[in-house]
């Protein structure tokens, strides 16, 4: 099997907030059968949800990885922990110093018991869409029948994306 192009969120809201997101940047290029390609600038964005808290650092980065999408998250959940990210103290969607999630895995559709791809709130997030955007503006998204750079133009309107 040929390495699948894979495009990840990356966010961080707790503590020193670049340090986390430059330290998953480096833990990504050195998992094994996985480099990383390209990375979006770091933007700084504000909370969405229901839950007060301070803003988010986001970006996105673009690797090649011969790890299935199952193997892949599972090394993004040890990352997320080893720069302490604790699961079972935290809210959903509450603060966090580091969320790493798969957007997109190459063409492939998938929903299965906690891992969907692409990441089903792709769409509405325009702390997602904008760093994608940088990187992919023409990546179709599957599923969607959409580009990236399509489906951010429907939500910076305000319509349906
Ligand atoms: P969010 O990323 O939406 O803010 P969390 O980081 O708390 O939420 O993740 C919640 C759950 O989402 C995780 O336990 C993970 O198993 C699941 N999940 C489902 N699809 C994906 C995906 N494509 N990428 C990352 N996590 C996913
Ligand atoms: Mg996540």
């Amino acid at each position: 099997m040929p390495d699948a192009l894979v495009y990840l969120g990356i966010g961080s809201n707790l503590g020193d907030r670049g340090a986390f997101v430059r330290a998953a940047v480096d833990a990504l290029g050195r998992l094994q059968a996985t480099r990383v390609v390209a990375l979006s600038a770091v933007i700084e964005t504000d909370p969405v949800g229901p839950i007060e808290q301070g803003p988010y650092l986001n970006t996105v980065a673009v690797i090649e990885t011969g790890l299935g999408p199952r193997p892949l998250l599972e090394e993004l959940h040890r990352i997320e922990r080893a720069n302490g990210r604790d699961r079972a103290a935290e809210r959903r969607w509450g603060p966090r110093t580091l969320d790493l999630d798969i957007l997109v895995y190459a063409d492939m559709q998938s929903d299965e018991p906690g891992l969907t791809i692409p990441h089903p709130r792709l769409a509405e997030r325009l702390f997602v869409l904008r760093p994608l955007a940088e990187v992919a503006p023409e990546l179709t998204v599957p599923g969607t029948g959409r580009t990236v750079s399509g489906l951010l133009a429907s939500l910076e309107q305000g319509g349906s994306a």
